[in-house]
């Protein structure tokens, strides 16, 4: 009668929205402050001043009817030229509006780009830990989801592992960096490494693999570090990016996809994407937010607090006895769970009323991962909380 997958799909709820919506029902009995949330990735800078004032002179300069109207599919023309000016400027790179399809965000860029390359049998290659929703956006292709463990000690590639998993039938490979949940980095030593395995398997193979870029954290990036850009490291990279976070913009649905020139077959690839597009029904990037990041794509993010936030999670979790990676960007932290059972530690944070998501969700178990895009007060007033859940394990 229905699609049973789908409706599993919409009614199955994430461990994230559980948790979440378990925190909101506590927060009414026990007030807001007492409740420690860090189960959502939903940012709590808001948006900055020049989003608004772009959003204003829009309003008041252009044609409303163009402002509210349908845009071509790929976006407005204009606007995929002043990103890929900005773009260009910022990371050296030579491309134009042709190469540039605007999205609803990351997930409707890494979605259309499954749907663009899977062929039947095919196989997308991610690396734990890794954002969950992967699994369903690949297999909603008939593609199959291939993980890679995760390497701990620093939450770089395990190219032994990665080894394992490449196979003829591997289409693309999926990197996320900076990352969710891990707050890792890729060095350029992994990238450069990364890029020529996969050079080497295309070869063997006689087809291109595609290394696609989901990189919606790229400007919250800690301490200078450096996010290398993809696509000066290898050719078949397809690039796929949003403002979610970036400029705090998750409900407002706009990001890109690029497909360089240099791809295997650009017209081909590019004419997929807008294909896949279609049958998604894309329809349109949000109109009015193509014209907001045109005006504002060359403007800073604000990424202080969340600096700030992970230096003072990071630091508490340290003294109170927890195993960490220093965050280098996103604004996630991803430390060791102090019981082998990552969805006992949770549900034993819980009874604390610090919500943490278990590792396992991530493809990574033994871990947590907490997020900090929350308000510094509430990061604050938990560390004496998270020690004391530390203690429950000593006793
Ligand atoms: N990819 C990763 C790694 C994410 O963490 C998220 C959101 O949290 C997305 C994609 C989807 O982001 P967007 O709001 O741009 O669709």
């Amino acid at each position: 009668m229905i699609a049973q997958a789908m409706y599993e799909l919409g009614t199955k709820k994430s461990t994230i929205r559980t948790i979440f919506e378990y925190g909101r029902k506590r927060a009414a009995q026990v007030g807001e402050d007492n409740i420690y949330d860090y189960s959502l990735g939903n940012p709590n800078v808001p948006a900055p001043n020049f989003i608004k004032q772009a959003i204003f002179d829009i309003l008041n300069e252009e044609d409303p009817c163009a402002v509210h109207g349908y845009t071509i599919a790929a976006g407005l023309p204009i606007v995929r030229e002043k990103l890929a000016q900005s773009v260009n400027r910022r990371f050296k790179t030579n491309f134009t509006a042709k190469n540039f399809f605007m999205t609803g965000g990351a997930a409707g860029a890494i979605t259309i780009t499954f749907k663009a390359l899977s062929e039947p049998d095919d196989e997308f290659i991610t690396f734990a830990p890794y954002f969950p929703e992967y699994k369903c956006f690949v297999e909603s292709t008939g593609a199959k989801l291939v993980v890679v463990p995760a390497q701990p000690a620093d939450f770089q590639i395990d190219f032994a592992a990665f080894d394992k998993c490449l196979s003829s039938h591997t289409k693309a490979v999926i990197v996320n960096s900076p990352n969710n949940p891990s707050g890792a980095v890729y060095s350029e030593a992994t990238i450069k490494k990364l890029a020529a395995v996969m050079t080497k398997k295309a070869q063997q193979y006689g087809h291109p693999i595609f290394l696609i870029s989901d990189e919606p954290y790229r400007e919250i990036a800690y301490n200078g570090i450096d996010v290398p850009y993809l696509t000066h490291y290898y050719a078949d990279t397809i690039v796929c990016y949003s403002y979610s976070k970036s400029f705090s913009l998750p409900g407002e649905r706009i990001g890109y996809i690029i497909v360089p020139d240099e791809t295997a077959d650009y017209e081909k690839i590019y004419g997929a994407v807008a294909g896949a597009a279609r049958v998604l029904t894309h329809v349109n990037a949000p109109s009015l937010f193509q014209r907001v990041v045109a005006r504002c794509c060359d403007l800073p993010s604000n990424i202080e607090a969340y600096r700030k936030n992970g230096e003072l999670l990071y630091n508490g979790l340290i003294d109170a006895g927890f195993k960490c990676l220093k965050p280098q960007g996103a604004f996630y932290l991803f430390p060791e769970s102090l019981e082998t059972d990552d969805y006992a530690f949770c549900k034993r944070a819980q009874s604390f009323d610090l919500l943490l998501v278990p590792g396992s969700d991530f493809g990574c178990p033994g871990h947590f991962r907490a997020s900090y895009c929350i308000k510094e007060s509430t990061i604050r007033k938990s560390l004496p909380i998270f020690k004391k859940l530390a203690q429950s394990y000593k006793i």
